[in-house]
């Protein structure tokens, strides 16, 4: 079932739907990560940067007061405690090194909340490359504090100021950056969407997550889970926790952002649930499931979770849910609050709202058995960034 790495598709989905200008830049990262991702000297490096700089391998937590209280056995895979409060960095540490070894001097990125360009800001200046991230207008001014963060760390933040000013526009500005810049130049995207080899290429670097998870389970439990959970937004912390588990025998469950509050199966109001009601379409470079309308426009998406308000999702995802290997599902926002406050009080860990819509599924779905008796929850990062939000919903 694993792809080639030499396959740009996953069945139907993904391939390199891109202007002609940009071919050559596609084409050389793809040689380059095919180049180094194997190789034992870019791995000896990357391994060392994901120890000692990201503080890898993130622990499995035996949640016993979550569990108890949601009546299955719950591990809580810590990647909130990864440098910089979340998965992120496992990828732009990746691709910052892919970076160096392919001799370019020059990082750029887009970013929508700011966590993706926080993660590169990071392996920007932990391997001394200049590192430059496009950000809609208003988003830099709704995430003044991630601005803010990024330039510490001796990033330049790019407003955008074209179109919506939000992240669609960013991608747009980054793409052409990149066109006109490729000789020096790398883009590194944030999840696994885009033209190949970023699905491919990104779900790599974040494997280490569920390898990781491997290892534990057994050291724990001298068996894997029954399921795993994930939140997904593009997709890239449950590809990394399910891909090295894709041919094992357990239930794999991505979890999206079902957003405010309708509970209904229409999808105009299934807000940001890609797998669950996007359809077929081609968005950022790549075929996969989008949530359009019915002239194929893209719908606005939202979450009270930034980091899961995306129209797409990964194409990988989107192939595997077509053949029943994974089970898209989703939590509404109300859902992932309680769960996020389930989690705060009974283990004494505050989960991004992202993760928490994960945790939220688990509440709903442990009762019917469906989860088996043993399940693995991806923490994807923590909620510090979220205590704004969690407040103002409180009120
Ligand atoms: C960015 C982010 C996500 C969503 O991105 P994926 O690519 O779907 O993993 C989820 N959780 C956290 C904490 C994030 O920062």
């Amino acid at each position: 079932m694993k792809q080639e790495l030499k396959s740009t598709k996953f069945g139907k989905y993904g391939g390199q739907f891109v202007p002609e200008v940009l071919m050559p830049a596609l084409e050389e990262l793809t040689e380059q990560y095919e180049k180094y991702k194997d190789d034992p000297v870019f791995n000896e490096e990357l391994n060392y940067y994901l120890r000692d700089f990201a503080g890898r391998p993130s622990p499995l937590y035996h949640a016993k007061r979550l569990s108890k209280e949601y009546g299955v056995k719950i591990y809580l895979k810590r990647e909130d405690l990864v440098h910089g409060g979340a998965h992120k960095l496992n990828n732009t540490l990746g691709q910052a090194l892919l970076t160096r070894y392919m001799g370019k001097k020059r990082i750029i990125a887009e970013t929508g909340a700011g966590q993706h360009g926080t993660a590169c800001a990071m392996a920007g200046a932990a391997f001394g490359i200049k590192t430059e991230v496009y950000m809609g207008a208003k988003d830099t001014v709704r995430q003044r504090m991630n601005v803010y963060r990024m330039e510490l760390m001796g990033t330049r933040v790019i407003p955008v100021k074209s179109g919506s000013q939000t992240l669609k526009d960013a991608i747009n500005e980054a793409m052409r950056d990149w066109v006109a810049n490729v000789e020096t130049t790398n883009y590194m995207i944030g999840s696994v969407v885009g033209p190949h080899p970023y699905p491919t290429m990104v779900r790599d670097f974040q494997s280490v997550i569920g390898k990781e998870v491997r290892t534990q389970m057994m050291e724990k439990e001298g068996r894997f889970p029954d399921s795993i959970v994930a939140c997904t937004g593009g997709g890239s912390n449950a590809m990394g926790i399910f891909h090295p588990f894709v041919d094992d025998d357990l239930q794999l469950f991505a979890v999206e952002a079902g957003g405010g509050g309708l509970k209904t199966t229409d999808k105009e109001a299934l807000h940001s649930a890609t797998l669950c009601a996007g359809e077929e379409g081609v968005l950022h470079g790549a075929r996969t499931k989008v949530l359009q309308n019915k002239y194929g426009q893209i719908l606005e998406s939202s979450s009270i979770a930034a980091g899961l308000d995306y129209a797409g999702v990964g194409p990988e995802l989107a192939y595997l849910a077509d053949i029943g290997r994974i089970k898209p599902c989703y939590s509404l926002d109300s859902e992932a609050l309680e769960a996020f406050h389930d989690l705060c009080r009974l283990e004494g860990i505050i989960p991004a709202l992202e993760s928490s819509h994960a945790v939220a599924y688990v509440k709903k779905a442990a009762a019917s058995g469906e989860l088996g008796d043993v399940v693995v929850i991806n923490i994807s990062g923590r909620g510090d960034k979220d205590l704004e939000t969690v407040l103002g919903m409180n009120k």
